[in-house]
């Protein structure tokens, strides 16, 4: 072993487990086909290792858990509230907090509020739910992200950034009719990647000189920062703290699901600084989610996304959670199985199109890896290729997207390294079986989101 090498550990030590339950090859045989080869219908009990999502899977800390008990849930003025909002103010800056359910709660009361039918709303990429609040309140969504962000072999250190000339564009093209700029942090669909600070002060003072807001989705901004801390000139000395705060000052207000980076299992907020919008998602707000103090959330969960926020920004946990998924990258690069490059802040997205070239598209080739992995190992990833991209609404044919991929997404503080072993040997078994694995033929399609009900079996 090399002198000057230093292996890295979680920066926890456990105290409470919740046993995994291993089944056998011919339980998982069963539980698949039930299934209809898909893993979004796998009952979570016949799962051993979950990389299903990152979203509300995160294990929350003792102090987490001791703040639940401290749950004050009056209908008005919940003291928890005040924690959260104090919260709000220190690591993020904006000046108020309006709590939501969760993060697309907030997503649909800032979109009803600044958003006028016949708007144009630009942003790097898009994410599910934000392009579809934005299209339900009236706009038009415009993609802004630099050209490489859809280029899985581009290396570029922030495939997040926005391209500042297509921005300027649309904002000289449409004057009056960009209610903001969309902008978020690590972008979850290019694969988790990060947007530099330089990069977001320069979106920032752009929209500024055409007098245009600019709403973060601050869903993924603690990982966007260490990105920034380990690959912007000049970032090498800063804190994550000190990072997402100032990410955030390069915006008005932000849209936060709490199931992600603030480590809790339910909530979110928007946050803005302007007096008058504030009032006005108020007012919605009552509607759809919860008065003003709660918005859909139980005391208790207000004070452990509290909790969790402070957390969120320690280095040595954005160090680990990042680290692991770049453990697990690094192990499956070494054996030649290949991913999608750099690899970004939640999860690892396998190239089902090179891994399993014999597979025409048609045949659904990421959604059969998806199912053999499991049937492996018991192994839970989720297919983003071409039934997810589901079909095209003019003409009805599948859309088949550059990408065919298979996400393995690290929940945070859930697994161990030792997990990461066993996935990634998993992963390297199906691959070395590769030849001898058949695609797929879909058996039942529901009209929308189809990849979240669809059935397959064998060709
Ligand atoms: C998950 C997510 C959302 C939506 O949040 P929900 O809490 O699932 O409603 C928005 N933006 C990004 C980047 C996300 O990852």
């Amino acid at each position: 072993m090399p002198l000057n090498r230093r292996s890295w550990a979680e920066p926890f030590k456990i105290k409470v487990v919740e046993p995994l339950r291993i089944t056998t090859r011919q339980q998982r045989e069963q539980a698949i086909a039930e299934a209809g080869y898909n893993t979004f219908l796998l009952k979570s009990r016949d799962v051993y290792i979950d990389l299903l999502t990152d979203s509300g899977t995160s294990a929350m800390s003792d102090r987490q858990w001791a703040g639940m008990m401290l749950g004050d849930e009056a209908y008005a003025g919940s003291e928890n509230y005040y924690h959260l909002e104090d919260a709000v103010h220190r690591y993020y800056g904006y000046k108020h907090l309006i709590p939501t359910h969760q993060g697309r709660g907030a997503e649909h009361i800032i979109s009803r509020v600044l958003i006028k039918d016949g708007d144009v709303v630009p942003g790097n990429m898009y994410f599910t739910t934000t392009r579809l609040h934005q299209e339900m309140a009236g706009a038009r969504f415009a993609d802004v992200i630099i050209d490489q962000a859809h280029d899985p072999a581009s290396e570029h250190p922030f495939k997040g950034d926005v391209d500042l000339d297509k921005l300027e564009k649309v904002l000289q093209e449409n004057p009056g009719r960009v209610p903001y700029v969309s902008v978020a942090g690590t972008v979850n669909m290019a694969g988790g990647q990060p947007i530099s600070l330089a990069n977001m002060k320069a979106v920032y003072a752009l929209a500024q000189r055409y007098g245009v807001r600019v709403i973060l989705d601050a869903t993924r901004i603690a990982e966007n920062a260490w990105f920034i801390q380990q690959r912007e000139p000049g970032c090498q000395n800063r804190s994550v703290a000190e990072l997402v705060f100032e990410l955030c000052s390069f915006s008005d207000g932000c849209t936060m699901s709490a199931k992600k980076d603030p480590l809790a299992n339910i909530g979110g907020f928007l946050a803005v600084n302007d007096d008058e919008v504030a009032q006005a998602a108020r007012n919605l707000l009552v509607v759809f989610e919860g008065l003003q103090t709660y918005g859909g959330m139980a005391g208790r969960d207000m004070e452990a996304v509290a909790i969790g926020i402070g957390e969120s920004v320690q280095d040595d946990h954005i160090r680990a959670r990042i680290g692991q998924v770049l453990y697990l990258g690094d192990k499956l690069r070494q054996w030649g199985i290949p991913i999608v490059l750099p690899v970004g802040g939640h999860g690892i997205f396998l190239d089902a199109r090179a891994f399993l070239p014999h597979i025409p598209q048609t045949q659904y080739p990421a959604q059969a890896l998806a199912a053999a992995l499991y049937l492996d190992s018991g192994v839970r990833s989720m297919e983003r290729g071409i039934v997810s991209s589901g079909r095209d609404p003019a003409t009805g044919h599948e859309r088949a997207p550059k990408l065919e991929l298979v996400r393995l997404t690290i929940p945070r503080r859930v697994y161990t390294q030792a997990h990461m072993d066993v996935t990634a040997e998993s992963v390297y078994s199906v691959f070395e079986d590769r030849d001898n694995l058949r695609g797929l033929r879909m058996t039942y399609e529901p009209k929308m989101l189809r990849f979240f009900q669809a059935r397959f079996e064998p060709c």
